[in-house]
């Protein structure tokens, strides 16, 4: 395949749930894979998602130990968006970190004062959890990001700030003539001077002509009047975004937990009748274990 392979293990936003009506989206938090032959993967943040990728991951590792073929030492880089649990709380359970040939690298926001790693550890020790980052059989290596560019194993990287409740970047990739955005948090709330429809020009540099964008699509119109401070965007500012920008296939994500799947489907039918517009614009609602194969134009 030419192009990048998207595998969504976890989409749902805030806390991770369980019951029979999240069956179809599913209900473990922020965790998607970016995959492209040749290229070490990249996975867009940590949430509870990450756990199901890890157990994939160490499948084909036993495979390969069974096959006695020469088994490849493990490498991926971390696109993270924030340190709020919902984006971190899988870290622990993504069983490739005890493999000690692992090697991982992770890219996140710069926090104030304090290098990420520390503030990271910080939330993985005790009494918080029982393991450090130290205590992984694996290298995990932490980068202070902002808004930056920079080269990642082929890919380009372009992060930059995005409005949410804490210090929180949106990620873009391009790779194998495929460009992906993936802004998981996003609250124009967060800034009460700008205007409800305004789009930042670092939103849009992220955004710009995506061939794919996953997009914080939290609140309905009716929910984001009280919540407009939690920092998330409605359904009809993620299409916004995505008309504006030029995207072609907007994947809302980051679902709100009191949305059971029936609520999305809703969610999903006015988002495309918000887009039919666009006659380009293509939108889905994401969902856990969807894979997305994304052609090289
Ligand atoms: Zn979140
Ligand atoms: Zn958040």
């Amino acid at each position: 395949m030419s192009g990048v392979r998207l595998t969504f293990y976890g989409v749902r936003g805030s806390t991770p749930c369980d019951a029979k009506r999240y069956e179809r989206y599913g209900g473990n938090t922020s965790c998607v894979a970016l995959e492209a032959p040749g290229h070490d993967p990249v996975i867009f943040d940590l949430g509870t998602g990450v756990r199901e990728y890890g157990d994939v991951v160490m499948s084909h590792f036993k495979a390969e130990l069974e096959a006695n073929a020469l088994v490849s030492p493990y490498r991926a880089s971390v696109l993270l968006t924030h340190l709020h649990w919902d984006h971190i709380m899988g870290f622990p359970f993504f069983t490739p970190l005890f493999r000690p040939d692992a090697c991982i690298d992770v890219y996140g926001p710069r926090q104030d004062a304090v290098p990420l790693g520390e503030v990271f550890a910080g939330v993985m020790s005790p009494p918080y959890f029982p393991i450090t980052p130290a205590d992984v059989g694996g290298t995990v290596t932490f980068h202070d990001v902002e808004k930056d560019d920079f080269a990642l194993n082929g890919a380009k990287v372009r992060s930059r700030w995005v409005r949410h409740t804490d210090p929180t970047l949106g990620h873009r990739i391009d790779l194998e003539g495929v460009s992906v955005a993936y802004i998981s948090d996003h609250g124009p709330g967060c800034n009460p001077d700008d205007a409800d429809d305004h789009i930042p020009q670092d939103v849009l540099e992220l955004c710009d002509g995506a061939d794919v964008l996953m997009h914080d699509a939290q609140h309905t119109t009716h929910e984001y009047e009280t919540k407009r401070h939690f920092g998330h965007s409605t359904i009809e500012y993620a299409v916004h975004i995505a008309r504006e920008a030029g995207v072609r296939h907007l994947m809302l994500f980051h679902h709100c937990p009191t949305h059971g799947d029936d609520a999305i489907d809703e969610i999903l039918l006015h988002a495309q009748e918000l887009a039919a517009a666009a006659p380009d614009l293509e939108v889905s609602a994401a969902a856990e274990g969807l894979v997305l194969d994304v052609p090289r134009k």
